[in-house]
């Protein structure tokens, strides 16, 4: 055990073994959304995001270190800080680590947090710029990329609406690059969010491929909305009915519509366009 945990509270583990009760705990995680929604906790691989997750207070279970994170010194100091917190450390094996991640490379810090959503009552439009609404989002590398690009642009967060993709999942964390631990999420149902939508103080603009506006055109004052649909089926009727402006991004050639990812990319810039008056 390295002297730099030595000195701290908490506790150390030294694990070897496949059969472990907490390795196998966290294939569990990795592998099935039930034990994820049942635990409330998710796994995270790599030093970055378990920086970025100390530095914006999330809480982290345990925290697994390859024989390469024991000799870096920045994995130490993460490993001292979250001990300090009260995290489980736990000195893994490089076969173990694989064994967690089901890769051949694997990372040399895996981290186990405890997940965080909100309800609705979090989204207070005072002091908002954008929300971004997720109409059922089924694609969990789709939801990566989106929470992070919704970083990107300083969103306020990002609401999922009703059944969607699992925001905890070993392929969407993954996708985000560490902005799960920067934008808040909320989740709710179709229902709740008509009714939080009706005293919504701004604009509410969803995208349709039947839209009447151009996306250039749209209002998008602040506090806005802005409301993407599913993958598949796009924008719910009572959704897109409960918007204040449907708008389209123009298209050419034979493409039917754009990938959602992509759409929420152009969209986001576009907001954040309007709101630096560029
Ligand atoms: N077949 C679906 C439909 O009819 O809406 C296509 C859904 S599209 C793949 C997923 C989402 O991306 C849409 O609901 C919309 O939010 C957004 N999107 C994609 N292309 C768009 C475009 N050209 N204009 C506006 N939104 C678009």
């Amino acid at each position: 055990m390295s002297s730099h945990l030595k000195q701290r509270e908490g506790s150390v583990k030294q694990i070897t073994s496949h059969s472990n009760p907490i390795v196998k705990e966290i294939k569990g995680l990795v592998a099935q959304r039930k034990h994820r929604r049942e635990s409330g906790l998710f796994v995270a691989e790599g030093l970055k995001l378990a920086t970025d997750a100390l530095d914006a207070g999330w809480k982290l279970r345990y925290l697994a270190l390859g024989p390469e994170a024991r000799e870096n010194k920045i994995a130490m100091e993460a490993a001292a800080k979250a001990k300090a917190r009260g995290t489980l450390i736990l000195e893994v094996s490089t076969a173990v680590l694989s064994a967690i991640t089901r890769r051949d490379n694997p990372q040399m810090v895996v981290g186990v947090y405890e997940q965080q959503v909100h309800t609705l009552k979090a989204v207070d439009p005072t002091g908002a710029k954008t929300w971004l609404c997720l109409d059922r989002i089924r694609d969990p590398g789709n939801l990566g990329t989106i929470i992070r690009t919704a970083d990107a642009v300083g969103a306020s967060g990002v609401v999922l609406i009703g059944d969607t993709t699992d925001p905890f999942s070993v392929e969407t964390v993954r996708a985000t690059m560490g902005s799960l631990f920067h934008m808040p999420l909320v989740r709710c149902t179709e229902e709740e969010f008509i009714s939080f939508r009706s005293k919504w103080p701004g604009p509410v603009v969803g995208t349709h491929l039947r839209g009447n506006k151009d996306y250039r055109e749209a209002d998008y004052g602040e506090p806005v909305l802005l409301v993407m649909g599913n993958e598949q089926a796009g924008l719910s009727d009572p959704l897109a009915d409960s918007c204040s402006q449907l708008v389209k991004i123009p298209q050419e050639g034979q493409a039917d519509s754009l990938n959602l990812a992509i759409a929420t990319a152009i969209m986001l810039f576009e907001v954040r366009r309007a709101h630096l008056k560029l």
